[in-house]
C-alpha cells in the first residue's frame, strides 16, 4: 500500500516498452487524466497496457495555460498523472513549471521511481567515485562546449547529446582535454544498445562510419596529478632512452592522466 497523492509524476520506458513498473501502470489506469507531451506517443504505451485514461498534451509552449485547467481538475477532487515521451518527466523534459505551481497551490505531488537514461547509464559504467555533474543536453556552440570541458575537470560530467552532434562534440572535448577517457551509452534498453568506455580517439574510430540512436555520454574527471610520483616515472623512462612524446603516451595510458599534462611535465624534468 502507498500513500495517495493528487498528482503523480510517472516515468515511462526509454526504449524497451516493458521497462515500466506495475505501480506506474496501476496509477495510469486509476487517475482521471494523464498529462503528456505528445498524445500520439503516449497513446501507443496506453494501448499496449490497455489503459483507457484520457490524455491531454502539455509542452513548453502551452505549459502555463494548462496549469489553470489542471488546478480546476484537482480542485474537483480528481487525480492527474504527468508523463513525458520517454523516461522521467523533468529530466530534460517539461513539467517543472506545472509541478512547482501545483505545490505552491497546496496539492500533494509524488514522483514514482522508474526509467531514466542517466541513471540507467551510470549504473553500468565503471566509476571510481560517486560524484558526477549532470549538465542535461550539451550546449551547442563550440565555445560553450570548450568552456564546459575546461570548467568541469574535477568531476565526471554527464550529458545528453544528439547523434548528429556527438562526434563533433567529442572532437571539441578532445581538443581541450586531450585524448581522455569517456563513456558513451547508445540506445540503452533497445535492440542496438551498446556502452563503450575508451579514449576519445578509439570511440571516434569505432563510429568512423557515423552514429545513430539516442546517446548519453560521460567525460571522466582529470585525476589528481601526483607530481612527485610522475616525475620519478618520467625520469626512469628518460633514463631508459624514451622520448618525451612516447613517455606522455605511456604514462597517460597506464595511469589515465591527461597526455598533454604529462608531456608538459616531461619538458620540465
Ligand atoms: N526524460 C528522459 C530521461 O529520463 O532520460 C530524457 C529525455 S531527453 C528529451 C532525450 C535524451 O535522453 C536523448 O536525446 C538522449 O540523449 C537521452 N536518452 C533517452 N533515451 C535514451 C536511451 N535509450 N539511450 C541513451 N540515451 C537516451
Amino acid at each position: 500500500m502507498a500513500r495517495e497523492f493528487d498528482f503523480y509524476i510517472v516515468p515511462t520506458p526509454i526504449g524497451n516498452i516493458q521497462d515500466i513498473t506495475i505501480r506506474a501502470i496501476e496509477i495510469l489506469k486509476t487517475v482521471d487524466l494523464i498529462a503528456c507531451e505528445d498524445t500520439r506517443v503516449t497513446q501507443k504505451l496506453l494501448n499496449h497496457y490497455d489503459i483507457n485514461t484520457k490524455c491531454i498534451s502539455y509542452h513548453k509552449y502551452n505549459e502555463k495555460e494548462r496549469i489553470e485547467y489542471f488546478l480546476d481538475v484537482l480542485r474537483d477532487g480528481k487525480k492527474i498523472a504527468l508523463v513525458s515521451d520517454a523516461g522521467t518527466p523533468m529530466i530534460c523534459d517539461p513539467g517543472a513549471v506545472i509541478v512547482s505551481e501545483l505545490i505552491n497551490s497546496g496539492f500533494s505531488v509524488s514522483s514514482l521511481p522508474g526509467a531514466c537514461a542517466i541513471t540507467t547509464f551510470l549504473s553500468e559504467i565503471p566509476r571510481d567515485n560517486e560524484n558526477f555533474t549532470f549538465i542535461g543536453f550539451m550546449p551547442r556552440s563550440e565555445k560553450q562546449i570548450e568552456d564546459v570541458s575546461k570548467k568541469l575537470t574535477d568531476h565526471n560530467f554527464v550529458f545528453y547529446e544528439s547523434p548528429e552532434r556527438i562526434l563533433k562534440t567529442l572532437k571539441i572535448i578532445q581538443s581541450v582535454r586531450g585524448d581522455i577517457k569517456v563513456a558513451l551509452g547508445r540506445e540503452l534498453s533497445k535492440l542496438f544498445e551498446e556502452v563503450l568506455v575508451d579514449n576519445i580517439s578509439s570511440i571516434l574510430c569505432h563510429f568512423k562510419d557515423g552514429i545513430k540512436g539516442e546517446i548519453v555520454c560521460m567525460v571522466y574527471a582529470i585525476k589528481d596529478f601526483d607530481t612527485t610520483k610522475m616525475e620519478y616515472r618520467i625520469k626512469k623512462l628518460k633514463d631508459k632512452g624514451f622520448r618525451d612524446k612516447d613517455i606522455a603516451i605511456i604514462l597517460a595510458t597506464l595511469f589515465e592522466y591527461n597526455k598533454n599534462e604529462v608531456y608538459k611535465k616531461c619538458l620540465e624534468v
